[in-house]
C-alpha cells in the first residue's frame, strides 16, 4: 500500500484538530488541548486504490518558524487550515504558503490544499466566498469550505490531498 504523510498548518484555534479527528476518528471533538501535536494513520481508497495517510496535526506553535521548517520538510502533502470566522487567519495561510514553497522550491509542483473551517458559523462569518475565490485563482490552489462539526467537505480535502501526493511522487 502506498503511503503518504500529510501535514496540518494553521493558526492556533481554527481548527486544525476538530478537522484532523473528523477525518481521522469521524467524531466532532468539542474542545482539544491546542498545545498537542499528534500524528494519526488512517487508510483510505481514493479512485479504486488504497492508501495509507498519516496525518500530523501540529500545535499552532507558528511563532517558531523553525519547527515549521521541520515539518514542512517531513510532509508529502500539506493542509492550510484558516477559519472563516476570523479574517485574520488567512494571512497565517499565506505565510505557511511562501514558507512552504521557500523550504520545498518554488517550482515543485507541492501538493497543497487550503482548507477553510467553520463553515456552520454562518453568523459569525468574515471571510467571503469571494475573497476565498480570488485567492484560489491567485495561488492555483484548490479551496474547500468545511465544517467539522457537521461533517461538511471533510473527505474532499484528504482525497483531493491524496490525488495530488499520488501524481507528484509516482514511484513513492
Ligand atoms: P486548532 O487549535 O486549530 O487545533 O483548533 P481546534 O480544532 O482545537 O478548534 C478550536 C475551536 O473551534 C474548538 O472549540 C472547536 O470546537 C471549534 N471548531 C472547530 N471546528 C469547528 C467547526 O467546524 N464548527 C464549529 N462550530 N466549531 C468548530
Ligand atoms: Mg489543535
Amino acid at each position: 500500500m502506498r503511503e503518504f504523510k500529510a501535514v496540518v498548518l494553521g493558526a492556533g484555534g481554527v481548527g486544525k484538530s476538530a478537522l484532523t479527528v473528523r477525518f481521522v476518528q469521524d467524531v466532532f471533538v468539542e474542545t482539544y488541548d491546542p498545545t498537542i501535536e499528534e500524528q494519526y494513520r488512517r487508510a483510505m481508497e481514493v479512485d479504486g486504490q488504497l492508501y495509507s495517510l498519516e496525518v500530523l496535526d501540529t500545535a499552532g506553535a507558528e511563532q517558531f518558524t523553525a519547527l515549521n521548517e521541520v515539518y514542512i520538510k517531513s510532509g508529502h502533502g500539506f493542509i492550510l487550515v484558516f477559519s472563516l470566522t476570523q479574517e485574520t487567519s488567512l494571512r497565517e495561510v499565506e505565510n505557511l504558503r511562501q514558507q512552504i514553497y521557500r523550504v520545498k522550491g518554488a517550482n515543485s509542483n507541492i501538493p497543497i490544499v487550503v482548507v477553510g473551517t467553520k463553515m456552520d458559523l454562518t453568523n459569525e462569518r468574515e471571510v467571503h466566498r469571494s475573497t476565498t475565490q480570488q485567492l484560489a485563482t491567485r495561488w492555483e490552489l484548490p479551496f474547500y469550505e468545511t465544517s467539522a462539526k457537521r461533517n461538511w467537505h471533510i473527505s474532499e480535502v484528504f482525497e483531493d490531498l491524496v490525488r495530488q501526493m499520488r501524481d507528484r511522487y509516482p514511484s513513492h
